[in-house]
């Protein structure tokens, strides 16, 4: 009982204003830095975009870049195995689900990045394409 009183849980609503679940105080901050939730009370969050508009931004975001990882330049197509997005900032460092923070992005190298930022990986990737020129 202790620690439920210490930790404050905070309703989270849908789109629509329906009940979803509780969730910590921590995770709802980091909800609204997201910009996937705002305040509606000091006690409840309301998610700004539902599954559907996730989709929909995912799509968004490859269907602007043509289908082409950012990274090493594939083209790709609607239903390519390797077809993916990237969150240019991380989730977890605040970076939102909206299609400005995505890019499309091949599986490959969307597994290599993982938690890297962009810069670091984009480094790390020349640095190998050129071993292979050389080589
Ligand atoms: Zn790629």
């Amino acid at each position: 009982m202790e620690i439920e009183q210490q930790e404050q849980t905070i309703a989270v609503v849908d789109k629509n204003g329906e009940y979803l679940s509780h969730c910590t105080k921590r995770r709802a901050k980091q909800l609204v830095k997201r910009k996937a939730a705002e305040w509606v009370a000091l006690d409840m969050v309301r998610l700004l975009y539902d599954k559907a508009d996730k989709r929909r931004f995912r799509q968004e975001a490859i269907e602007r870049d043509k289908y082409t990882c950012y990274i090493c330049k594939k083209v790709m197509h609607k239903r390519h195995p390797e077809l993916s997005v990237d969150h240019i900032l991380a989730k977890n460092k605040g970076g939102s689900d909206y299609p400005d923070n995505l890019a499309c992005c091949c599986k490959t190298c969307n597994e290599e990045k993982a938690n890297m930022d962009l810069a670091t990986y984009l480094k790390i990737y020349r640095d190998k394409q050129r071993e292979r020129s050389v080589m």
